[in-house]
């Protein structure tokens, strides 16, 4: 019982590093909710400035009135009580759930800090909902929202999941297999600040897609109008607007490279690969499924060369398996610091005092069953899976490091 303790703790920090998105995305709501907040706030206060110093102004050049005086401070309370309003609306329906939803995270996340093991029934049962919250994300990424709402409602685990993230995601990116970028832009519109900072070229090329439809309709002065309103002259892309300009003289059946690829009807693929690679860059989730990332964590750790090859299967180990270790194959071979080898022909260790020996084809064997084998057959050695033979003397000492 005492030497499995040390290896039942919990390691709070590599749990943590897959839980990032967990936390983050409820805080991404909640400062969109702030950002709303804040505009609203500033729109109307600077309307209200502007009507009391217009108010003060008048009564300096004795235009105003008592009448007008009142009229002017009554338009200003019913501002003020709308913002009131608006804001309290925004908070109740979108605010408080949020905050909500980050409480009730990081109370799920407060588990694992207080867990003292990892064979506590309080953390089993976390890692299980851990479990069915990445199954969750893994269906919603793969476009099975039915599942996915079907298992968050068994499962009574609304707010530990971003169906309704996902859900919009999917919306917006219906409207590009659609050809409309109108939702995509106005998400782009709500997260302006934070797509700055990530030097996101969504909104850009979502703008240079409507100016390229245009064109395809031969619209060309609205084309014209469309480029000098919403596409801004910068140098990061300045040779996409001159060959964007350029385009108006090419028709949408042109065999010019560079402009038969800006017609090209697949730009709207890409268009919805650059928007979720957005959304997920906002809100720090990986751009694989968690469900994945957690498999190659585990399958990393257990991967040996020895595993694809046919010969020494090992049904104990999930990489052996057929259809994991597809999954593992891309996933680097786990590092050993105290590998044990164990002699084919005689099945004991090799080490220091009985080194493996190695064929001249690579093979390798235990010195001492080597010996034993010369000894049998007049100092000739046979390699039992490549039936190669030679001198014992052609054997090379193997080192292990
Ligand atoms: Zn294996």
């Amino acid at each position: 019982m005492s030497s499995g303790a040390s290896s039942s703790n919990v390691n709070t920090e590599g749990v943590m590093l897959f839980e990032q998105p967990f936390a983050r995305v409820p805080f991404e709501n909640y400062r969109k909710v702030f950002r709303t907040t804040q505009r609203q706030i500033e729109k109307d206060f600077s309307a209200i400035q502007a009507t009391t110093s217009g108010l003060v102004e008048r009564s300096k050049n004795g235009g105003a009135d008592k009448e007008d005086a009142i009229q002017t401070i009554d338009a200003m309370i019913t501002r003020v009580e709308n913002l009131k309003r608006k804001l309290s609306d925004l908070n109740e329906n979108v605010g408080t759930p949020t905050q909500a939803v980050m409480k009730e995270r990081l109370e799920h996340l407060s588990v694992v800090e207080d867990a003292e093991s990892q064979t506590t029934p309080e953390y089993q049962r976390w890692s299980d909902t851990r479990l069915d919250r990445w199954l969750i994300d893994w269906t919603l990424r793969t476009g099975r929202e039915r599942t996915a709402k079907k298992l968050t409602a068994e499962k009574d685990i609304h707010t530990l999941v971003d169906v309704d993230m996902f859900m919009d995601i999917r919306r917006i990116e219906l409207g590009l297999l659609n050809r409309s970028c109108t939702e995509a832009l106005a998400w782009c519109n709500e997260n302006k600040a934070a797509l700055r900072k990530l030097k996101s070229t969504l909104e850009f090329d979502l703008r240079l897609q409507e100016y390229i439809e245009l064109a395809r309709l031969r619209q060309k002065s609205e084309a014209i109008g469309y480029l000098t309103k919403h596409i801004s002259w910068n140098d990061a892309h300045a040779q996409q607007i001159k060959q964007a300009a350029t385009l108006l003289a090419f028709s949408p059946d042109t065999n010019c490279v560079p402009y038969k690829r800006l017609y090209d009807p697949a730009r709207w693929d890409s268009l919805v690969r650059a928007f979720r690679l957005a959304v997920y860059s906002l809100n720090s989730l990986p751009t694989e499924p968690l469900l994945n990332l957690a498999l190659y964590a585990g399958l990393a750790s257990l991967k040996l060369p020895s595993c694809y090859d046919a010969s020494c299967k090992n049904i104990d180990c999930p990489v052996c398996d057929a259809d994991l270790g597809v999954l593992a194959q891309e996933v680097p071979s786990s590092h050993h610091v105290i590998s044990t080898i164990v002699c084919q022909i005689s099945g004991k260790i090799m080490n220091e005092n009985n080194p493996p020996m190695a064929f001249p084809n690579g093979y390798v064997y235990s010195r001492e069953a080597l010996e034993e084998m010369a000894a049998q057959h007049g100092g000739i050695v046979t390699c039992p899976r490549s039936h190669k033979s030679c001198t014992l003397q052609e054997l090379r000492k193997v080192f292990v490091s």
